[in-house]
């Protein structure tokens, strides 16, 4: 697993002239690739190290390679095309650069030599700990970062237990899961509703104040969404489960989820939803899997009963056996069995069970009753 810690350097002239001298590097390689159309490695090299060398004699070596490298990808993206590269920033590899973390500094390679840089300390700094492999010098403005790639490996992916959370996204209910946990919508919605209702007023009033409102609002409004999928995604994550099984959203379902989740709740997004739960499931070495969505909600979770009659608006009635739960925690434990097959799947030579195992206990014999909170809805 890779992540990105950014940490802010000194506005250090160094750092400036080695970011110049670098782009400059660089050009002249993209210069000679679009004209020859070639994007090699190492004709590249062959044919401007020297160039290079002679036109910026304080440019490392080693800089020199990663200039050519970063020249080259640039020219593998777009077709050798002639290319400016305006971004003043600097590439970094294993034998440019060196983080210390526990000492809050980085050794960088420089048109002055090697060169130690302090940073302030952030917690993070500690929760990803790892093999740093590569780093991005960024210049904006008067401004220094350095983008430090690191390779998380203590990372257990523990495969041994394979408890498999189903959740449902909706737009009633945001996330439902298969252990009858619901996240509802209701604070979302209220506070869209009031949003809206602020909005109306300022756009009748047009002048350009209520226009600077206006977009203070929607950027509030867009993080109060942000906030939530931020919240429920830690909560489901924190879960006593490892594998997480999700419904994949195709392209045109989703298109047509977006507009009634978009009239309903604003900014909300269901993607990010899952970017969020897959992005912190990784980090405790835990696995989201996709599932077919199809059938998912007309299902019975029962007897696996399928008829589109089975749904009474947010009521599931099996016409086979009867069983009747809500309809979206009926979704949440056929997405939940079918993410356990789709789990066992990755693993090759491990036989795929037989959905009653992933049924609640006292299902199979008819003695399973509802939580008391969901009676009745
Ligand atoms: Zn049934």
């Amino acid at each position: 697993m890779f992540r990105t810690i950014k940490v802010t350097l000194p506005a250090d002239a160094a750092l400036i002239q080695t970011a110049l001298a670098f782009n400059k590097a660089c050009q002249i390689v993209l210069n000679y690739g679009s004209y020859r159309k070639t994007r090699s490695k190492r004709a590249l090299n062959r044919a401007t190290y020297r160039q290079v060398r002679e036109a910026l004699p304080h440019l490392p070596s080693a800089l020199v390679q990663t200039a050519r490298d970063e020249a080259s990808e640039i020219l593998r993206r777009n077709n050798c095309a002639a290319t400016v590269k305006k971004r003043l920033s600097v590439r970094y590899d294993k034998r440019t650069f060196k983080f210390y973390p526990d000492q809050n500094r980085v050794s960088l390679t420089t048109v002055d030599g090697r060169l130690s840089f302090p940073f302030k300390h952030y917690d993070y700094l500690d929760t990803w700990r790892g093999e740093y492999t590569n780093a991005q010098l960024l210049i904006r403005g008067s401004r220094v970062f350095l983008n430090v790639q690191v390779e998380i490996t203590d990372v257990e992916k523990r495969r041994e237990s394979g408890e498999v959370l189903g959740i449902d996204r909706g737009v009633l209910n945001i996330a439902v899961c298969s252990d009858n946990t619901f996240f509802n919508s209701g604070h979302l919605r209220a506070v869209k509703g009031r949003y809206q209702h602020l909005r109306c007023g300022l756009q009748r009033v047009g002048t350009r104040s209520a226009h600077r409102k206006l977009q203070r609002l929607s950027g509030r409004e867009r993080r109060f969404a942000l906030n939530t999928n931020h919240s429920i995604s830690k909560a489901i994550v924190n879960k006593e489960f490892n594998v997480f099984a999700l419904e994949k959203l195709h392209v045109r379902r989703s298109r047509k989820n977006g507009k009634r989740f978009n009239r309903l709740l604003g900014s909300w997004s269901p993607r990010e939803l899952r970017r969020f739960i897959q992005y912190k499931a990784e980090a405790k070495g835990k696995t989201v899997v996709d599932v077919d969505p199809r059938h998912t909600s007309q299902r019975c979770s029962r007897c696996g009963f399928v008829h589109k009659g089975n749904r009474h608006g947010l009521r599931f009635r099996c016409g086979n056996c009867g069983f009747q739960l809500n309809a979206d925690l009926n979704g949440a434990r056929n997405i939940g069995v079918l993410g356990k097959s789709e789990y066992l799947r990755l693993f090759v030579n491990e036989p795929i069970v037989a959905p009653e195992e992933a049924m609640p206990a006292g299902v199979a014999d008819g003695s399973y009753k509802p939580p008391s909170s969901l009676r009745g809805s």
